[in-house]
């Protein structure tokens, strides 16, 4: 009782000081994974100080433009009484178009969607304009077709669709913006020529992708030609035809003389239909935009894929941050349709802007719904544009990753100056892989790093390794853009040691030190409100302005900093070279002397 009393006195007395306000006030914030502390703070609605303080108190040195993680956040929130959860991104298109699974006796058979790749001159265009002109021609009266990014055809009343643009480049790119429209690879490879880079580049992407190669030996009417010999080297890269024991289909062609043209596609469907490739026709549409651009007359012409349900005349799309109503569609015959069910392309007319080639697009309830998805994508891309690119793996952040359970291959693209070393690091670097991450060179090849591989690389969420080569001009670019980790190296070891300190979480970039020029100090000016100015003349080298200078004077160093100033006579300008005079003024040292030697030197980092 005793106790009581006096818990209630203090209890009283404290209450006189803080007069209201004795429970605290719980509130929630959703947020995302990682912030920086200044996006926290205004979560919170403090100042980013009083959470950098709250950071420190446990432990945590961070500076307000820093990124923190998920637990230091929720731990600085417990601090303000505030609960922190994870904001989930809702992803307002899989909102309102949830794939639904469709049960299976609603599910129709859809033709497969084919793609043509190989390497260049093997014949992918011939084979493609082959296929069009001997199904088509023989089936549609006119026989005049449209190019409009796909086309299908017919073979024993089967139909095939084939996308129009050779090449794994189209192919990648459309995979990029995160488009999976095919279902079958021909790979085409010259009879005469035998497997060749794009040959390879081409089976790893179409691996990547998971979609099943056919393998198509072109140009069996030539003299040279020999199709044992490239199954035999097909055989190299993982590409095992029937003849060789494997189960992948290989038929000789002749693209030229239209020879077994027939039979290619009848295998086609073999394997389309042990695939067995099926979709819901009887509901709206989405599906993929292969191709689009501005018609003069006709306004955004947009050809689309469709993948599941029926397009129709009539219905409102959303594509990215276009919409608009289907004026009208048109089939790649030219012919003008009423609709489109799964697998089949159609040109469509109608959308407000040019949609971009690999967006899904959806059939929406009405205008509304439609307006209102694209403009989140607009906003989106705002934000986006601010935030940065999606996140890509770099052997930086590579550690991060693993301990955050992302990671789980390391895929490298791997690309060196030959065959030798690209196995050779191929086998050393698929060694490295313990139980957390498996290191995987999802693509290996000779030659210098192409726009390609960068592709690859970025939808593959790979890294580049880039043995004794450089990239292209362009490649490096893209690869900027897209942010993937492009690194080089001379040194096999200086590769797996890196990929190894990543893997533990311990890579520091190596700079060196290279001294660029001497100057010695031969008179001084003293400049009212600028400081001290040393004559000088450049004995070695070149001075450069910023760079960072040691001053020596008896062999001691004096002073160790960046040189503000670079002057020769009254100009200001950007180096000097051995044999002139300049002027050096120091940004926080005045206390040069007659006799003292300015040596400039820059950090490299150097690779590894
Ligand atoms: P792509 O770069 O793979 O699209 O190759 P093209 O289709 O442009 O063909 C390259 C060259 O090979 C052209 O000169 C074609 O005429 C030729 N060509 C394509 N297919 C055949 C074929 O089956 N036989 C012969 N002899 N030449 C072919």
């Amino acid at each position: 009782m005793q106790k009581k009393s006096v818990q209630q006195k203090k209890t009283k007395e404290v209450k006189k000081i803080i007069p209201k306000k004795v429970e605290p006030d719980i509130s929630l914030i959703k947020i995302p994974r990682v912030l920086t502390v200044k996006e926290l703070a205004e979560e919170l609605h403090r100042s980013g100080a009083d959470v950098v303080k709250v950071l420190m108190r446990q432990g945590v040195m961070a500076t307000v433009t820093q990124e923190i993680d998920f637990d230091a956040a929720i731990k600085v929130g417990e601090q303000f009484n505030v609960i922190v959860e994870e904001a989930v991104e809702v992803d307002l298109f899989e909102q309102a178009f949830s794939k639904a699974d469709d049960a299976d006796e609603e599910k129709a058979e859809r033709p497969p969607v084919v793609v043509v790749m190989g390497h260049v001159d093997h014949g992918k265009t011939s084979l493609l304009d082959a296929i069009r002109s001997t199904r088509v021609t023989a089936t549609e009266a006119g026989g005049i077709t449209q190019h409009i990014g796909a086309y299908t055809v017919e073979i024993n009343g089967k139909p095939i669709t084939f996308l129009d643009t050779p090449g794994h480049e189209a192919f990648t790119a459309m995979r990029m913006r995160g488009a999976q429209v095919t279902d079958i690879a021909v790979l085409v490879v010259a009879a005469d020529d035998g497997v060749m880079p794009q040959t390879i580049e081409a089976i790893n992407h179409a691996k990547a992708a998971g979609v099943d190669i056919i393998v198509a030996i072109n140009k069996i009417d030539k003299a040279g030609a020999n199709p044992d010999r490239v199954k035999q080297e097909l055989t190299e890269h993982g590409i095992l035809v029937e003849d060789w024991g494997g189960d992948i289909i290989s038929v000789n062609v002749s693209a030229l003389q239209r020879t077994n043209i027939d039979r290619l596609l009848e295998m086609i469907i073999i394997l389309a239909e042990m695939k067995e490739l099926k979709a819901n026709p009887n509901k709206p549409a989405r599906g993929t935009i292969v191709e689009a651009q501005l018609d003069k007359g006709r306004g955004a012409v947009a050809t689309v894929l469709v993948q599941d349900g029926t397009l129709n005349v009539g219905d409102t799309v959303v594509a990215g941050a276009c919409f608009g109503h289907i004026r009208a569609m048109v089939d790649d015959k030219g012919k003008k349709i009423k609709m489109a069910g799964p697998s089949i392309p159609a040109e469509i007319l109608g959308l407000a802007d040019v949609p971009t080639a690999g967006d899904t697009f959806y059939v929406a309830q009405n205008e509304k719904q439609a307006r209102m998805l694209a403009e989140s994508v607009i906003a989106k891309g705002r934000v986006n544009m601010i935030k940065a690119m999606p996140q890509k793996v770099s052997l930086d952040d590579l550690f991060s990753q693993i301990q955050a359970g992302n990671m789980k291959d390391l895929n490298i693209v791997l690309k060196a100056d030959v065959q030798g070393s690209v196995e050779a690091l191929r086998t050393s670097l698929e060694k490295l892989s313990n139980n957390e991450v498996r290191v995987q060179v999802i693509h290996g090849g000779v030659g210098a790093v192409t726009e390609s591989d960068v592709m690859l690389a970025s939808t593959s969420n790979a890294i580049i390794i880039g043995f004794n080569v450089r990239p292209e001009a362009n490649a490096k670019t893209m690869a900027d853009a897209e942010k993937v980790d492009l690194r080089l190296y001379r040194i096999i070891y200086n590769a797996l040691e890196d990929i190894t300190a990543a893997m533990k979480g311990m890579l520091d970039p190596v700079f060196q030190e290279k001294v660029i020029g001497h100057a010695e100090i031969r008179q001084l000016f003293k400049a009212s409100g600028v400081g001290t100015i040393g004559g000088s003349y450049v004995t070695d080298g070149k001075i450069t302005r910023g760079a960072q200078t040691r001053i020596v004077r008896d062999g001691k160093v004096v002073y160790d900093g960046a040189l503000e100033t670079l002057r020769r006579f009254k100009d200001d300008v950007r180096e000097v070279n051995v044999g002139y005079e300049c002027g050096l003024l120091f940004s926080k040292f005045n206390d040069i002397k007659e006799g003292d030697i300015a040596e400039a030197y820059v950090m490299e980092e150097i690779p590894r």
